[in-house]
């Protein structure tokens, strides 16, 4: 069975055609200049999806938005990015153009989706998918089942408060996962650090500002201003991930995200604090894995949207 997934972007609209084992062929994309309207994006969608779709039939599409949808009924509810296509019934109008049943969700949930068919989600029927990059987001899945709470909102897990005291966030509120333990936020923990840090001549040989990378590369090779920050972002995501655990008793926790390639010791340490923060019950019941799709995910999460 062939199916049409779309990863729609501030910047990129990508689409491939993938079958049930999560081959992917005729991978396309394309810019969104999302600031010549509405009907400009929708035609260039199309085009993206015409181009995936090649001369055989396709089964159903499937369509990753970065931001607030309302999965019932297909329609965008708002784009921070693409604000002109806020309220746009974009699953109706597929569905009359292709002719087969067209799916939309927000691009965190479709990623979560695609680890759960084809990445490290496989075989897990409840997990936790939190991405760590430049912000703190996921999904959860449920016996099998993406959770959309009332309107679609649910899962916001970077939004989490671990610290009432930590940096403010982006939300408004302080101290949430996001704004404490984000790339962005080891970034900062970096800046206010001891200028004697190893991490700080890694980004002047690079000409440019100290990053969430230097940190980690410069904790591997031993630096204890680096251990400490790294340490403390370990506590953090401990305090926010036997939060989820606690709640939601999932059998796996996939992390994506650029500071995912932090390696094995990142993941064996932030494995030992979250045992440490649950419950007793909870312990051995659990797996923390790094993701396999990354930038792939969300189009092979659209597309199974259509096999549900
Ligand atoms: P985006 O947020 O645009 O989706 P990424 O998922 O790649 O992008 O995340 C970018 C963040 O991850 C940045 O803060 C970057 O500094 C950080 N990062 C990238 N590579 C690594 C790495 N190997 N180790 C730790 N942090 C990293
Ligand atoms: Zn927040």
């Amino acid at each position: 069975t062939r199916y049409i997934g779309v990863d729609l972007g501030g910047t990129k609209i990508a689409a491939a055609c993938v079958d049930e084992s999560g081959h992917i062929t005729n991978e396309t994309r394309i810019d969104t200049r999302a600031h010549e309207g509405a009907e400009s994006v929708y035609g260039r969608i199309k085009q993206v999806i015409m181009r995936a779709s090649g001369e055989e039939p396709i089964y159903g599409i499937g369509i990753a938005v970065p931001g607030l949808t309302d999965p019932q009924t297909g329609t965008i509810l708002t784009l921070s990015n693409i604000p002109s296509l806020d309220g746009f019934p974009l699953a109706e109008r597929l569905a009359k153009e292709f002719g087969v049943s067209v799916h939309i969700d927000n691009d965190a949930n479709a990623a979560t989706w695609g680890e759960y068919h084809f990445g490290s989600g496989k075989g897990a029927d409840s997990l936790i998918f939190v991405t760590i990059s430049t912000g703190i987001g996921g999904g959860i899945i449920l016996n099998g089942q993406t959770i959309q709470g009332k309107q679609g909102f649910a899962g916001e897990l970077g939004h989490m408060v671990v610290d009432p005291e930590g940096f403010v966030c982006g939300c408004g509120r302080k101290g949430c996962l996001e704004a404490v333990a984000s790339g962005t936020a080891i970034a900062q923990w970096a800046k206010e650090a001891n200028p004697q840090a190893l991490f700080f001549q890694y980004a002047k040989e690079q000409d440019r500002d100290v990053r969430s990378e230097d940190v980690f590369q410069a904790w591997e090779a031993g630096d204890s201003i680096a251990d400490e920050i790294v340490k403390n972002v370990i506590r953090y995501l401990g305090i926010g991930f036997a939060n989820y655990i606690h709640i939601f008793n999932p059998e796996r926790i996939v992390v994506g995200g650029g500071v995912s390639k932090a390696g094995v010791r990142f993941f064996d340490l932030l494995h030992l604090q979250v045992e440490q923060e649950t419950m007793p019950v909870y312990r051995g019941t659990f797996e923390i894995v790094p993701a396999k799709l990354f930038e792939r995910g969300a189009i092979l999460g659209a597309a199974m949207l259509c096999a549900k």
